[in-house]
């Protein structure tokens, strides 16, 4: 839900710097776009690391925990967490996968 707030302990995540007035602002933002505006827009707020080679034999499980959320507070990108991202954007993880994880959108979407 929309303006729900974070106080998680996630490492690097500055969920607390993003006001109600933020998360408004910014889901305006998002949802007045096309959807290859928002494409593009979602792609330079969730960064994808890469996974070492030596870690492909994990479970794929594992695999989602290596996307980094962030949003645009107007001075620049700040970290947040993955709840924190989705509340505010409304955007789903299915929209991430695909677009986001574009090479690993087959195994993930596998294990939804
Ligand atoms: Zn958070």
């Amino acid at each position: 839900m929309l303006g729900e707030k974070c106080h998680c302990k996630t490492a690097g995540a500055k969920c607390s710097e993003i006001t109600d007035e933020l998360q408004n602002k910014i889901y305006n933002e998002i949802w007045s776009m096309s959807w290859p505006q928002r494409e593009v827009f979602v792609k330079s707020l969730v960064h994808k690391r890469s996974v070492g080679r030596h870690r492909v034999e994990q479970s794929l499980s594992s695999r989602q925990n290596t996307l980094k959320y962030n949003l645009n507070v107007g001075r620049g990108l700040v970290p947040v967490c993955k709840k924190m991202f989705m509340s505010t954007t409304a955007i789903t993880q299915h929209f991430i996968r695909v677009h986001v994880c574009d090479t690993d959108a087959n195994a993930l979407i596998a294990i939804t």
